[in-house]
Parts: structure tokens; sequence; C-alpha cells
């Protein structure tokens, strides 16, 4: 199962604290975690294998809804920083409509991925 993780800069440091809750079901051999750019490099940081993509404003959202178009993400967990602009806004809007048509979990907060996770 492939899962996706993204964080913007002011979510990154909640979604290392994610991983390391999650720890024993995210480093199992039946998932395959995908990353934007700078999230991966934080989650490798913490011991997590992760096939990182670009990072979001240079095109690692539009790569990861790509992905979700050609039903190869099953679930994203995209820990969005309301109280910030971003310069990749449509990047972003394109993965959450991307998630939406294709029926695609998509958590946009700790909470949310949290449910997610106890269900599988
Ligand atoms: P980043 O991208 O992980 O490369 O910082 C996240 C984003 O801004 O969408």
């Amino acid at each position: 199962m492939e899962i996706a993780i993204i964080a913007h800069d002011g979510k990154k440091a909640e979604m290392v604290q994610f991983l390391m809750d999650n720890k024993e079901i995210l480093q199992s051999k039946s998932i395959n975690l995908i990353s934007t750019g700078t999230t991966g490099s934080k989650a490798k940081k913490a011991g997590f294998q992760v096939e990182q993509m670009l990072s979001g404003p240079y095109g690692g959202d539009a790569q990861i809804a790509a992905r979700v178009a050609e039903g190869k993400t099953e679930i994203v967990l995209f820990f969005r920083d309301p109280l910030e602009k971003h310069p990749h806004e449509p990047d972003i809007f394109m993965l959450m409509r991307l998630c939406d048509v294709y029926d695609v979990p998509l958590a946009t907060n700790p909470a949310t991925a949290q449910l997610i996770l106890n269900s599988i």
C-alpha cells in the first residue's frame, strides 16, 4: 500500500511526531511511503524509508497528485498549514481535488490521519 506524506513547513514537526507515534505500522513491509522533498528528508532523518518526489513548490504535490490519478497512491496524509500562504496553491488544490475524484482517503491534520491509520 502506497501512502503519501506531505507537510507544510509549519507542520513538519507535527508530521515527524506523527510518524514516530505510528512507527510500527508505517515501517511495516506492506507500506511504501512517498513524500514531497523536504518532508521526505525529515522523515528519513527520523529513520523512515521514503521515496522522495520534488519539493512541494517545485512540483512535488503535482507528482503525488498524478500518482493518485494513476491509482498508485492509496492514502494521502497532507498536513497543511492553514495560517500560511503558499506559492503552489494550485497544485495543492489539484491534489485535494484528485483525491476526491478518485475517492482516495485524504487527511489534512494529524487527528484525521490517526483515524485513517487506525483503520488499516
Ligand atoms: P516539502 O513540500 O515537503 O518539499 O516542503 C511540501 C509542500 O509545500 O507541499
